[in-house]
């Protein structure tokens, strides 16, 4: 199924998972994709410490895995307050800007799950995103478009070490005149939404018989873990939900 070759294949989805609970995550990003019939690459970037097990399964989903350095905002202290301090991480996403063998890329979270065909996303220039649910006047970077660039990568290194995590998403409040925000991603109720984004501490993968989802939410968590178990091969047992990622709150 993957790995076809065509005209429109220096596009691309991209995800990040950093430990193998996200390769949970991005497994059904890729898979999600491929159901609704994609004509895009699907790329998985990986940090080193990803176990050989779970880079094998990615394998098998994602027409290219590429291992990138990980990269923490070490703004622990904002972190705590949102009451993630494990997102620091999160600034891996940025090495996204390196994949110059593709002209444009949609980047998607690894706790996202694709409802129907989003090739259209390609149409929309960089950068493209949704408005945070928590703060509407900054994007939420869980889905965006954008061009990979050597030279934006390195701007957005240099930004990113100035400010740090919550401060640069203050800060790029000055950008975001710039920016065409996304209509198709509807992260709180679902209802039309052809992109859900499980966003907060809750994952999925995590949640499995004590969930804190809505009765609507819940409807696309059981869609997750169908989408997650439909071809996870019994002899590689599937990743087990860790409790890496559920740091105290
Ligand atoms: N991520 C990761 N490892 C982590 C935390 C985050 O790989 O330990 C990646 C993953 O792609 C994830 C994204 O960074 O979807 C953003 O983190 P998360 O989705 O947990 O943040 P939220 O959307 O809940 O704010
Ligand atoms: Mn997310």
């Amino acid at each position: 199924m993957k790995g076809r070759i065509c005209s429109l294949s220096a596009e691309a989805f991209v995800t990040l998972a950093t430990t193998d609970s996200y390769c949970m995550g991005a497994t059904v990003v890729a898979r999600s994709l491929r159901r609704h019939g994609t004509t895009r690459h699907i790329v998985a970037m990986i940090t080193p410490n990803v176990s050989e097990q779970s880079r094998l399964a990615l394998n098998d989903v994602f027409d290219e895995v590429i291992v990138v350095d990980v990269m923490d905002s070490e703004d622990y202290h904002h972190l705590c307050l949102l009451g993630r301090p494990e997102l620091g991480i999160t600034f891996t996403k940025i090495h996204c800007w390196t994949l110059t063998q593709y002209s444009k890329c949609v980047f998607l979270d690894a706790d996202t799950l694709v409802l129907c065909n989003v090739d259209e996303l390609f149409d929309r220039d960089e950068l493209s995103a949704a408005p945070d649910p928590g703060w509407p006047d900054c994007f939420n970077s869980g889905v965006f478009v954008f061009r990979p660039s050597l030279h934006t990568h390195t701007s957005l290194l240099h930004h990113a070490s100035r400010h740090g995590s919550v401060h640069d998403n203050t800060r790029l409040h000055g950008l975001r005149r710039k920016f065409f925000y996304l209509q198709v991603c509807s992260c709180r109720f679902g209802h039309g939404a052809k992109i859900i984004h499980f966003l907060g501490a809750d994952k999925p993968w995590s949640s499995q018989g004590n969930s804190s989802y809505s009765h609507n939410m819940e409807q696309f968590v059981s869609l997750w873990w169908k989408e997650y178990l439909i071809h996870t091969v019994s002899s590689a047992p599937a990743v087990q939900p860790k409790q890496e990622q559920k740091k105290p709150q």
